[in-house]
């Protein structure tokens, strides 16, 4: 996995543990129907905020490896399923040589 993707799934998973934690904090110190709307509230929020935050970095990565990769060449068929990470700098990418870099070397992620 490349370092960025494991870096985003480790705040993901801190995100769903911090909303956990204020959710069961919710649960035991509000009475029933203001701590479900409570926990609703919290839910919504960080799923709207991990939504943004996801957007904003394919947004980043998508210049070249999703215009340019996945719908302008051959990658929709047959080779969708292998994905291929420049061993340089990470960027994936379907082609022979980084876009990014240009280096030959890669790595099956
Ligand atoms: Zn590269």
């Amino acid at each position: 996995m490349d370092p960025n993707a494991k870096r985003f799934l480790q705040f993901q998973i801190m995100w769903i543990a911090i909303s956990l934690g204020i959710s069961l904090a919710l649960s035991f110190l509000l009475p029933f129907p203001l701590n479900f709307i409570a926990m609703l509230g919290v839910f919504l929020g960080m799923n709207y905020f991990m939504r943004r935050r996801q957007m904003r970095m394919m947004g980043m990565r998508g210049g070249d490896s999703f215009f340019g990769g996945g719908l302008g060449g051959s990658s929709m068929f047959g080779q969708q399923a292998v994905e291929y990470y420049c061993m340089s700098c990470g960027t994936k990418h379907n082609q022979r040589s980084c876009p990014n870099c240009g280096s030959n070397m890669k790595r099956i992620g």
